[in-house]
Protein backbone atom coordinates (compact mmCIF):
# COMPACT_ATOMS: atom_id res chain seq x y z
CA UNK A 1 0.00 0.00 0.00
CA UNK A 2 1.34 3.54 -1.15
CA UNK A 3 0.71 6.52 0.99
CA UNK A 4 1.02 9.82 -0.67
CA UNK A 5 1.17 13.44 1.62
CA UNK A 6 -2.02 15.05 2.51
CA UNK A 7 -4.09 12.13 2.45
CA UNK A 8 -6.16 11.56 5.82
CA UNK A 9 -5.33 7.53 6.87
CA UNK A 10 -5.91 5.93 10.53
CA UNK A 11 -2.80 5.36 12.09
CA UNK A 12 -1.30 3.93 15.62
CA UNK A 13 -1.39 6.88 18.60
CA UNK A 14 1.81 7.70 19.51
CA UNK A 15 0.54 8.85 23.49
CA UNK A 16 -1.43 5.36 23.76
CA UNK A 17 0.12 2.33 21.21
CA UNK A 18 -3.40 0.40 21.56
CA UNK A 19 -5.63 3.21 20.18
CA UNK A 20 -5.99 4.10 16.68
CA UNK A 21 -6.68 7.69 15.36
CA UNK A 22 -7.50 9.06 12.54
CA UNK A 23 -4.90 11.83 11.06
CA UNK A 24 -3.45 13.90 8.37
CA UNK A 25 0.26 13.16 6.72
CA UNK A 26 1.57 16.81 6.90
CA UNK A 27 4.75 15.69 5.77
CA UNK A 28 7.73 13.53 5.65
CA UNK A 29 10.46 14.28 7.75
CA UNK A 30 13.76 12.85 8.48
CA UNK A 31 13.94 11.62 12.16
CA UNK A 32 17.61 11.36 13.97
CA UNK A 33 17.14 8.67 16.60
CA UNK A 34 19.64 9.31 19.59
CA UNK A 35 20.65 5.32 19.55
CA UNK A 36 21.68 5.70 15.71
CA UNK A 37 22.80 9.46 15.20
CA UNK A 38 24.40 8.68 11.28
CA UNK A 39 21.35 7.37 10.00
CA UNK A 40 18.95 9.94 9.64
CA UNK A 41 15.09 7.77 9.33
CA UNK A 42 11.95 8.67 7.56
CA UNK A 43 9.41 9.21 9.54
CA UNK A 44 6.07 10.92 8.97
CA UNK A 45 4.45 14.40 10.53
CA UNK A 46 0.60 13.55 11.21
CA UNK A 47 -1.68 16.27 12.18
CA UNK A 48 -4.76 14.84 14.46
CA UNK A 49 -8.21 14.62 14.16
CA UNK A 50 -10.79 15.13 16.52
CA UNK A 51 -13.86 13.03 17.48
CA UNK A 52 -16.76 14.91 19.15
CA UNK A 53 -16.03 13.72 22.79
CA UNK A 54 -12.92 15.22 22.33
CA UNK A 55 -13.91 18.31 22.22
CA UNK A 56 -13.84 19.81 25.18
CA UNK A 57 -15.95 22.87 26.03
CA UNK A 58 -16.61 22.92 22.30
CA UNK A 59 -18.56 19.18 22.43
CA UNK A 60 -22.24 20.71 21.65
CA UNK A 61 -25.12 18.71 21.62
CA UNK A 62 -25.48 19.37 17.78
CA UNK A 63 -21.68 18.53 17.46
CA UNK A 64 -22.43 15.28 19.48
CA UNK A 65 -25.18 14.94 17.16
CA UNK A 66 -23.11 15.45 14.05
CA UNK A 67 -20.57 13.18 15.43
CA UNK A 68 -21.08 10.10 14.12
CA UNK A 69 -19.96 11.55 10.47
CA UNK A 70 -18.10 13.92 11.09
CA UNK A 71 -14.45 14.31 12.60
CA UNK A 72 -12.79 18.18 13.45
CA UNK A 73 -9.19 19.19 12.60
CA UNK A 74 -6.98 20.58 15.65
CA UNK A 75 -4.00 22.54 14.90
CA UNK A 76 -1.40 21.55 17.86
CA UNK A 77 0.34 18.79 19.04
CA UNK A 78 1.36 17.52 15.68
CA UNK A 79 2.80 13.70 15.96
CA UNK A 80 5.82 12.28 14.54
CA UNK A 81 5.13 8.64 13.79
CA UNK A 82 7.62 5.73 11.91
CA UNK A 83 5.52 5.08 8.41
CA UNK A 84 4.53 1.32 9.75
CA UNK A 85 2.36 2.60 12.21
CA UNK A 86 -0.01 3.56 9.60
CA UNK A 87 -3.13 1.21 9.52
CA UNK A 88 -4.91 2.86 6.24
CA UNK A 89 -6.31 4.92 4.38
CA UNK A 90 -9.85 6.67 5.36
CA UNK A 91 -11.42 9.10 3.14
CA UNK A 92 -12.08 12.55 4.22
CA UNK A 93 -14.36 15.36 2.70
CA UNK A 94 -12.79 19.18 4.01
CA UNK A 95 -16.58 20.74 3.62
CA UNK A 96 -15.01 23.93 1.64
CA UNK A 97 -13.98 22.13 -1.40
CA UNK A 98 -16.55 20.06 -3.33
CA UNK A 99 -18.15 16.56 -1.99
CA UNK A 100 -16.50 13.53 -3.76
CA UNK A 101 -18.56 10.26 -4.44
CA UNK A 102 -17.36 8.23 -1.69
CA UNK A 103 -16.42 9.44 1.74
CA UNK A 104 -16.16 8.04 5.44
CA UNK A 105 -16.32 11.18 7.49
CA UNK A 106 -16.47 15.10 6.85
CA UNK A 107 -14.85 17.57 8.45
CA UNK A 108 -16.37 21.24 8.76
CA UNK A 109 -14.58 23.02 11.90
CA UNK A 110 -11.15 23.67 12.72
CA UNK A 111 -9.65 23.71 16.34
CA UNK A 112 -6.91 26.38 16.88
CA UNK A 113 -5.06 28.26 19.59
CA UNK A 114 -5.40 31.85 19.80
CA UNK A 115 -1.90 32.79 20.60
CA UNK A 116 -3.10 36.32 22.18
CA UNK A 117 -5.42 34.33 25.16
CA UNK A 118 -3.40 31.05 24.86
CA UNK A 119 -7.07 29.71 24.52
CA UNK A 120 -8.61 27.21 21.69
CA UNK A 121 -11.03 28.62 20.00
CA UNK A 122 -12.85 27.46 16.86
CA UNK A 123 -13.14 28.37 13.37
CA UNK A 124 -14.70 27.30 9.92
CA UNK A 125 -12.63 24.99 7.50
CA UNK A 126 -13.08 27.61 4.73
CA UNK A 127 -10.51 29.79 7.03
CA UNK A 128 -7.71 27.31 6.81
CA UNK A 129 -3.87 27.10 4.57
CA UNK A 130 -4.92 24.11 2.24
CA UNK A 131 -1.61 21.28 1.99
CA UNK A 132 0.32 21.77 -0.44
CA UNK A 133 -0.91 19.01 -2.00
CA UNK A 134 -4.00 20.67 -2.89
CA UNK A 135 -2.43 23.21 -5.10
CA UNK A 136 0.36 21.41 -6.41
CA UNK A 137 0.08 19.98 -10.38
CA UNK A 138 0.21 16.81 -10.85
CA UNK A 139 3.84 16.32 -12.56
CA UNK A 140 4.08 14.17 -16.30
CA UNK A 141 5.53 10.69 -15.22
CA UNK A 142 8.58 10.41 -17.20
CA UNK A 143 8.43 9.20 -20.78
CA UNK A 144 10.34 6.14 -19.48
CA UNK A 145 9.39 3.91 -17.14
CA UNK A 146 13.35 3.60 -14.70
CA UNK A 147 13.89 7.08 -15.41
CA UNK A 148 15.76 8.74 -12.33
CA UNK A 149 13.47 11.45 -10.64
CA UNK A 150 14.76 15.05 -8.80
CA UNK A 151 12.57 17.09 -7.67
CA UNK A 152 13.79 20.97 -7.27
CA UNK A 153 12.22 23.56 -5.01
CA UNK A 154 13.45 27.21 -6.42
CA UNK A 155 13.75 29.94 -3.86
CA UNK A 156 13.32 33.08 -5.76
CA UNK A 157 14.95 36.91 -4.13
CA UNK A 158 14.50 40.06 -5.24
CA UNK A 159 16.26 42.53 -3.35
CA UNK A 160 17.19 46.37 -4.24
CA UNK A 161 21.00 47.36 -3.77
CA UNK A 162 23.12 50.47 -4.17
CA UNK A 163 26.48 50.67 -5.98
CA UNK A 164 28.12 52.01 -2.37
CA UNK A 165 26.90 52.22 1.01
CA UNK A 166 23.87 54.04 1.06
CA UNK A 167 23.95 55.43 -2.52
CA UNK A 168 20.47 54.60 -3.43
CA UNK A 169 20.21 54.62 -6.81
CA UNK A 170 18.48 51.45 -6.62
CA UNK A 171 18.96 48.39 -8.94
CA UNK A 172 16.82 45.99 -8.39
CA UNK A 173 18.41 42.25 -8.88
CA UNK A 174 16.61 39.16 -8.76
CA UNK A 175 18.19 35.29 -8.14
CA UNK A 176 17.08 32.13 -7.73
CA UNK A 177 18.73 29.58 -5.15
CA UNK A 178 18.19 25.68 -5.15
CA UNK A 179 15.72 25.25 -1.61
CA UNK A 180 16.99 21.60 -1.54
CA UNK A 181 20.86 22.12 -0.91
CA UNK A 182 22.14 22.47 2.74
CA UNK A 183 22.62 25.75 4.30
CA UNK A 184 26.23 25.60 4.46
CA UNK A 185 25.85 25.27 0.41
CA UNK A 186 23.26 27.27 -0.02
CA UNK A 187 25.02 30.74 1.55
CA UNK A 188 28.09 30.13 -0.60
CA UNK A 189 28.13 32.90 -3.10
CA UNK A 190 28.74 30.41 -6.21
CA UNK A 191 24.99 28.75 -5.62
CA UNK A 192 23.00 32.05 -5.91
CA UNK A 193 21.99 32.49 -9.33
CA UNK A 194 21.34 35.78 -10.83
CA UNK A 195 17.97 35.58 -13.14
CA UNK A 196 18.40 39.16 -14.10
CA UNK A 197 18.53 42.98 -13.28
CA UNK A 198 15.63 45.45 -12.76
CA UNK A 199 16.85 49.11 -13.85
CA UNK A 200 15.46 51.67 -12.22
CA UNK A 201 12.31 52.38 -13.27
CA UNK A 202 11.68 48.77 -14.43
CA UNK A 203 9.62 45.84 -12.90
CA UNK A 204 9.92 42.73 -11.79
CA UNK A 205 6.99 40.95 -13.76
CA UNK A 206 8.59 42.07 -17.31
CA UNK A 207 12.37 40.69 -16.21
CA UNK A 208 10.48 37.28 -15.02
CA UNK A 209 8.83 36.71 -17.88
CA UNK A 210 10.71 35.04 -20.27
CA UNK A 211 11.61 32.76 -17.72
CA UNK A 212 7.75 31.91 -16.67
CA UNK A 213 7.40 29.71 -19.90
CA UNK A 214 10.35 27.02 -18.26
CA UNK A 215 9.05 27.43 -14.79
CA UNK A 216 5.50 25.92 -16.17
CA UNK A 217 7.22 23.48 -17.93
CA UNK A 218 9.70 22.71 -15.04
CA UNK A 219 6.42 22.03 -12.80
CA UNK A 220 5.28 19.23 -15.38
CA UNK A 221 8.61 17.62 -15.38
CA UNK A 222 11.65 18.31 -18.25
CA UNK A 223 14.17 15.26 -19.08
CA UNK A 224 17.81 16.30 -18.91
CA UNK A 225 21.04 15.21 -18.96
CA UNK A 226 23.38 14.66 -15.80
CA UNK A 227 26.49 12.55 -15.80
CA UNK A 228 25.84 10.76 -19.32
CA UNK A 229 22.65 9.49 -17.87
CA UNK A 230 18.84 11.45 -18.59
CA UNK A 231 16.50 12.07 -15.99
CA UNK A 232 13.19 13.36 -15.21
CA UNK A 233 13.53 16.86 -13.12
CA UNK A 234 10.43 18.40 -11.67
CA UNK A 235 10.50 21.42 -10.22
CA UNK A 236 8.52 24.13 -8.77
CA UNK A 237 8.66 27.65 -6.36
CA UNK A 238 9.26 26.93 -2.80
CA UNK A 239 9.73 30.85 -1.09
CA UNK A 240 9.43 34.48 -2.65
CA UNK A 241 11.55 36.36 -0.47
CA UNK A 242 11.27 40.33 -1.00
CA UNK A 243 11.59 43.68 0.98
CA UNK A 244 8.83 45.97 0.78
CA UNK A 245 7.33 47.23 -0.74
CA UNK A 246 7.95 44.44 -3.41
CA UNK A 247 7.43 41.34 -1.05
CA UNK A 248 3.84 42.94 -0.88
CA UNK A 249 3.84 43.55 -4.58
CA UNK A 250 4.72 39.37 -5.39
CA UNK A 251 1.58 38.37 -3.35
CA UNK A 252 -0.68 40.91 -4.83
CA UNK A 253 -1.35 42.80 -1.52
CA UNK A 254 -1.24 46.52 -1.65
CA UNK A 255 1.53 48.17 -0.34
CA UNK A 256 1.83 48.40 3.51
CA UNK A 257 0.72 51.58 3.88
CA UNK A 258 -2.87 50.62 2.53
CA UNK A 259 -5.56 49.90 5.08
CA UNK A 260 -4.85 46.22 4.61
CA UNK A 261 -1.75 46.69 4.26
CA UNK A 262 -0.04 43.15 6.03
CA UNK A 263 0.46 40.08 3.15
CA UNK A 264 -0.22 37.35 5.83
CA UNK A 265 -3.48 38.88 7.76
CA UNK A 266 -5.77 41.09 7.28
CA UNK A 267 -5.07 43.22 10.39
CA UNK A 268 -6.80 46.67 9.81
CA UNK A 269 -4.12 49.54 9.58
CA UNK A 270 -5.54 50.99 13.05
CA UNK A 271 -4.38 47.64 14.92
CA UNK A 272 -1.15 46.95 13.60
CA UNK A 273 0.12 46.92 17.12
CA UNK A 274 -2.73 45.36 19.00
CA UNK A 275 -1.63 42.20 20.11
CA UNK A 276 -5.45 40.93 20.69
CA UNK A 277 -5.80 40.79 16.72
CA UNK A 278 -6.79 37.18 15.70
CA UNK A 279 -4.11 36.72 13.10
CA UNK A 280 -4.63 33.19 12.91
CA UNK A 281 -8.77 33.17 12.49
CA UNK A 282 -8.00 36.60 10.56
CA UNK A 283 -5.25 35.49 8.22
CA UNK A 284 -5.09 35.72 3.90
CA UNK A 285 -5.84 32.39 2.76
CA UNK A 286 -4.79 31.86 -0.99
CA UNK A 287 -7.89 30.44 -1.83
CA UNK A 288 -10.29 32.85 -0.47
CA UNK A 289 -7.69 35.70 -2.06
CA UNK A 290 -7.82 33.75 -5.65
CA UNK A 291 -12.07 33.74 -4.90
CA UNK A 292 -11.69 37.77 -4.69
CA UNK A 293 -9.70 38.08 -7.76
CA UNK A 294 -12.13 35.83 -9.76
CA UNK A 295 -14.60 38.28 -8.73
CA UNK A 296 -12.69 41.52 -9.48
CA UNK A 297 -12.35 39.83 -13.07
CA UNK A 298 -16.40 39.85 -13.14
CA UNK A 299 -16.23 42.92 -12.69
CA UNK A 300 -14.12 44.42 -14.86
CA UNK A 301 -15.48 42.12 -17.38
CA UNK A 302 -18.88 43.66 -16.87
CA UNK A 303 -17.22 46.93 -17.95
CA UNK A 304 -18.17 49.09 -14.30
CA UNK A 305 -15.91 51.97 -13.41
CA UNK A 306 -12.21 52.56 -12.49
CA UNK A 307 -13.94 53.79 -9.10
CA UNK A 308 -16.00 50.53 -8.67
CA UNK A 309 -12.56 48.71 -9.17
CA UNK A 310 -10.62 50.56 -7.03
CA UNK A 311 -13.63 50.08 -3.72
CA UNK A 312 -13.06 46.11 -4.41
CA UNK A 313 -9.38 45.86 -4.46
CA UNK A 314 -9.39 48.35 -1.21
CA UNK A 315 -12.11 46.60 0.66
CA UNK A 316 -9.87 43.73 0.77
CA UNK A 317 -6.25 45.10 0.62
CA UNK A 318 -5.73 43.53 -2.87
CA UNK A 319 -3.35 45.06 -5.91
CA UNK A 320 -5.87 45.81 -9.25
CA UNK A 321 -4.21 43.45 -11.60
CA UNK A 322 -2.37 39.89 -10.35
CA UNK A 323 1.53 39.52 -10.91
CA UNK A 324 3.23 37.06 -12.67
CA UNK A 325 4.06 34.46 -10.00
CA UNK A 326 0.11 33.15 -9.73
CA UNK A 327 0.11 31.99 -12.74
CA UNK A 328 2.69 29.09 -11.29
CA UNK A 329 1.32 26.60 -8.41
CA UNK A 330 2.20 28.33 -5.01
CA UNK A 331 0.61 29.62 -1.73
CA UNK A 332 1.22 33.30 -2.85
CA UNK A 333 0.98 34.27 1.18
CA UNK A 334 2.47 31.02 2.95
CA UNK A 335 5.29 31.25 0.51
CA UNK A 336 6.26 34.94 0.69
CA UNK A 337 7.06 35.02 4.38
CA UNK A 338 7.90 38.16 5.94
CA UNK A 339 11.73 38.86 5.87
CA UNK A 340 12.66 38.29 9.81
CA UNK A 341 16.54 39.69 8.78
CA UNK A 342 14.98 43.01 7.05
CA UNK A 343 12.07 43.45 10.42
CA UNK A 344 14.65 42.91 12.95
CA UNK A 345 17.69 44.77 12.04
CA UNK A 346 15.40 47.63 10.60
CA UNK A 347 13.85 48.05 14.42
CA UNK A 348 17.69 47.31 15.97
CA UNK A 349 18.20 50.85 13.34
CA UNK A 350 15.66 52.77 15.12
CA UNK A 351 16.49 51.89 18.20
CA UNK A 352 19.60 52.88 17.85
CA UNK A 353 18.48 55.97 16.34
CA UNK A 354 15.83 56.59 19.37
CA UNK A 355 18.77 55.89 22.04
CA UNK A 356 20.96 58.34 20.52
CA UNK A 357 18.59 61.15 20.43
CA UNK A 358 18.28 60.28 23.91
CA UNK A 359 21.89 61.50 24.96
CA UNK A 360 23.03 64.85 25.60
CA UNK A 361 26.53 65.81 24.01
CA UNK A 362 28.30 64.65 27.03
CA UNK A 363 26.32 61.46 27.22
CA UNK A 364 27.26 61.15 23.30
CA UNK A 365 30.81 61.65 23.91
CA UNK A 366 30.94 59.20 26.98
CA UNK A 367 29.56 56.47 24.39
CA UNK A 368 31.73 56.75 21.71
CA UNK A 369 34.72 56.54 24.61
CA UNK A 370 33.02 53.52 25.71
CA UNK A 371 32.09 52.10 22.55
CA UNK A 372 35.88 52.64 21.40
CA UNK A 373 37.61 50.28 24.07
CA UNK A 374 34.76 48.22 24.39
CA UNK A 375 36.90 44.67 23.55
CA UNK A 376 35.27 43.46 20.55
CA UNK A 377 36.38 40.23 18.78
CA UNK A 378 39.08 40.66 16.26
CA UNK A 379 37.34 39.14 13.51
CA UNK A 380 34.61 41.87 13.58
CA UNK A 381 35.16 44.53 10.76
CA UNK A 382 36.10 47.96 11.95
CA UNK A 383 32.88 50.53 12.05
CA UNK A 384 32.75 54.27 12.07
CA UNK A 385 31.33 56.15 14.66
CA UNK A 386 27.90 54.91 15.03
CA UNK A 387 26.72 57.98 17.08
CA UNK A 388 27.58 60.43 14.09
CA UNK A 389 27.42 57.76 11.14
CA UNK A 390 24.65 55.61 11.85
CA UNK A 391 23.44 56.15 8.38
CA UNK A 392 25.97 54.77 6.61
CA UNK A 393 25.46 51.28 8.72
CA UNK A 394 24.52 48.33 7.16
CA UNK A 395 22.29 45.99 8.58
CA UNK A 396 24.70 43.61 9.98
CA UNK A 397 26.67 46.76 11.10
CA UNK A 398 23.60 47.67 13.47
CA UNK A 399 23.05 43.87 14.43
CA UNK A 400 26.62 43.73 15.54
CA UNK A 401 26.70 46.91 17.68
CA UNK A 402 23.30 45.61 19.48
CA UNK A 403 25.08 42.71 20.37
CA UNK A 404 27.29 45.44 22.85
CA UNK A 405 24.70 48.04 23.46
CA UNK A 406 23.44 46.72 26.44
CA UNK A 407 27.12 45.81 28.16
CA UNK A 408 28.35 49.65 27.11
CA UNK A 409 25.16 51.30 27.98
CA UNK A 410 25.95 49.74 31.37
CA UNK A 411 29.56 50.97 31.85
CA UNK A 412 28.43 54.21 31.37
CA UNK A 413 24.49 55.38 31.12
CA UNK A 414 23.55 58.05 34.06
CA UNK A 415 21.00 60.47 34.52
CA UNK A 416 22.99 63.26 33.72
CA UNK A 417 23.90 61.58 29.79
CA UNK A 418 20.22 61.73 29.05
CA UNK A 419 18.71 65.59 28.08
CA UNK A 420 16.21 66.21 30.86
CA UNK A 421 13.36 67.07 29.32
CA UNK A 422 13.52 63.10 28.17
CA UNK A 423 14.03 61.65 30.94
CA UNK A 424 11.41 63.51 32.39
CA UNK A 425 9.00 62.33 29.58
CA UNK A 426 10.50 58.92 30.12
CA UNK A 427 9.88 58.47 34.34
CA UNK A 428 6.17 59.60 33.58
CA UNK A 429 5.90 56.80 30.62
CA UNK A 430 7.48 54.26 32.50
CA UNK A 431 6.03 55.00 35.64
CA UNK A 432 2.49 54.96 34.02
CA UNK A 433 3.06 51.43 31.99
CA UNK A 434 4.56 49.65 35.11
CA UNK A 435 1.59 51.51 37.41
CA UNK A 436 4.96 52.70 40.05
CA UNK A 437 6.64 55.71 40.27
CA UNK A 438 9.86 55.16 38.49
CA UNK A 439 13.19 57.57 39.68
CA UNK A 440 15.67 58.84 37.59
CA UNK A 441 17.72 55.95 38.46
CA UNK A 442 15.22 53.60 37.10
CA UNK A 443 14.69 54.73 33.94
CA UNK A 444 18.22 54.47 33.22
CA UNK A 445 18.01 50.31 34.37
CA UNK A 446 14.47 49.94 32.01
CA UNK A 447 16.86 51.43 28.87
CA UNK A 448 19.50 49.02 29.70
CA UNK A 449 16.89 46.34 29.72
CA UNK A 450 15.07 47.20 26.47
CA UNK A 451 18.45 46.71 25.06
CA UNK A 452 18.86 43.56 26.42
CA UNK A 453 15.76 42.26 25.23
CA UNK A 454 16.86 43.45 22.08
CA UNK A 455 19.42 41.96 21.50
CA UNK A 456 17.82 38.82 22.65
CA UNK A 457 15.34 38.62 21.00
CA UNK A 458 17.86 39.59 17.60
CA UNK A 459 20.07 36.67 18.95
CA UNK A 460 17.19 33.85 19.30
CA UNK A 461 15.33 34.79 15.72
CA UNK A 462 18.91 34.25 14.20
CA UNK A 463 19.85 31.08 15.88
CA UNK A 464 20.71 27.96 13.08
CA UNK A 465 18.55 25.24 15.45
CA UNK A 466 16.07 26.13 17.23
CA UNK A 467 14.23 24.08 20.03
CA UNK A 468 10.80 23.83 21.41
CA UNK A 469 12.42 26.00 24.60
CA UNK A 470 13.82 28.51 21.71
CA UNK A 471 10.40 28.50 20.17
CA UNK A 472 8.48 29.32 23.43
CA UNK A 473 11.53 31.89 25.14
CA UNK A 474 11.29 33.91 21.52
CA UNK A 475 7.75 34.22 21.66
CA UNK A 476 7.67 35.41 25.30
CA UNK A 477 10.91 37.62 24.77
CA UNK A 478 8.88 39.12 21.72
CA UNK A 479 5.51 39.68 23.68
CA UNK A 480 7.45 41.43 26.44
CA UNK A 481 9.64 43.19 24.01
CA UNK A 482 5.85 44.07 22.03
CA UNK A 483 4.90 45.42 25.19
CA UNK A 484 8.04 47.92 25.94
CA UNK A 485 8.34 49.38 22.57
CA UNK A 486 4.84 49.77 22.23
CA UNK A 487 3.41 51.51 25.92
CA UNK A 488 7.35 53.68 26.40
CA UNK A 489 8.48 54.40 23.22
CA UNK A 490 6.59 54.25 20.26
CA UNK A 491 4.03 56.84 22.18
CA UNK A 492 6.70 59.03 23.78
CA UNK A 493 8.24 59.25 19.99
CA UNK A 494 4.63 60.18 18.27
CA UNK A 495 1.84 60.60 20.96
CA UNK A 496 4.01 63.71 22.96
ZN1 LIG B 1 -0.26 40.27 9.45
Amino acid sequence: MEYAVGEFVEFIDNSNQRERRFGRIEAIVSLLLPQDSDHPQDALKMSRLLRHNELGIYCSRDRSRRGHKELWMIEEDYQIIPPNHIVGRVLVWLKDVSRPEFYDFQISEILYRDAATNRIQIRPVNLRHRHPSEYVVAPNLSPVGNMKVFKFMIDIYNDDFGTFRNVYHSLGGIYIQIGNMPFNLRKQLKNHFIVGFIPFGGHFDDVMRPLLQELHQLEKGVAMDMDNETVWVIASIGLVTADMPQGNDLCDVKKQGALYGCRNCLVPKDRLTDNTFDRIRGARFHHVTNEHFVQLQTLIDQGVTKAEINNFARRYGLRSKQGVLSSLSRDRHLQTPQDAYHAIAGKVQRFLNITFDLLNDNGKKAFVKYWRCFEKPSIWHRLPNPVTHLKSFMFSDALQLAMIMPFILKRFLAPSNIASADLATLCDRLSSSSNQRRSNKHVINDIISCWVIVADVAAHCFKLKMSQGDLNHLQEALMEEHGILIKVWYKMLYCQ
